[in-house]
């Protein structure tokens, strides 16, 4: 996608300090981290959201998770404790409109989430 900031980064043609990156998914710093160590897990196929991923692309799924567990565990993040999220749409705070996990650790986390 042409205007996607995600889909930028992916092609580098915006700075990004990546934690991990294989072949399918890359791992970032969040440039407005919400908590000591806030991550986006980002597969670099571009979907909006992940019931948008067709049965034949459903791989991007385990190698999104594969990305987060190496990412835990070379942050040490499961010392931690640390929280998943993904946002869809505008009423769940989505502001970029291409699949990404955060990965936020380093503090404590309410529960129910604002
Ligand atoms: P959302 O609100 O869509 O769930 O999360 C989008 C996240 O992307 C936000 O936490 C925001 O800080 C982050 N973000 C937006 N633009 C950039 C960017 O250019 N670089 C990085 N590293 N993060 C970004
Ligand atoms: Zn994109």
């Amino acid at each position: 996608m042409d205007d996607c900031v995600f889909c930028k980064i992916i092609r580098n043609e915006i700075p990004s300090k990546k934690i991990y990156e294989d072949e399918s998914a890359i791992v970032i710093s969040d440039l407005n981290p919400q908590a000591p160590h806030h991550f986006l897990a980002i597969p670099r196929k571009h979907f909006a959201g992940i019931h948008e991923v067709p049965g034949e692309e459903e791989t991007l799924f385990e190698t999104l998770f594969r990305a987060i567990s190496e990412t835990v565990k070379r942050e040490k993040l499961n010392e931690k404790g640390y929280r998943l999220v993904i946002n869809y749409g505008e009423k769940a705070g989505q502001t970029v409109h291409h699949i990404h996990v955060h990965i936020l650790s380093g503090r404590e986390f309410h529960w129910p989430p604002g």
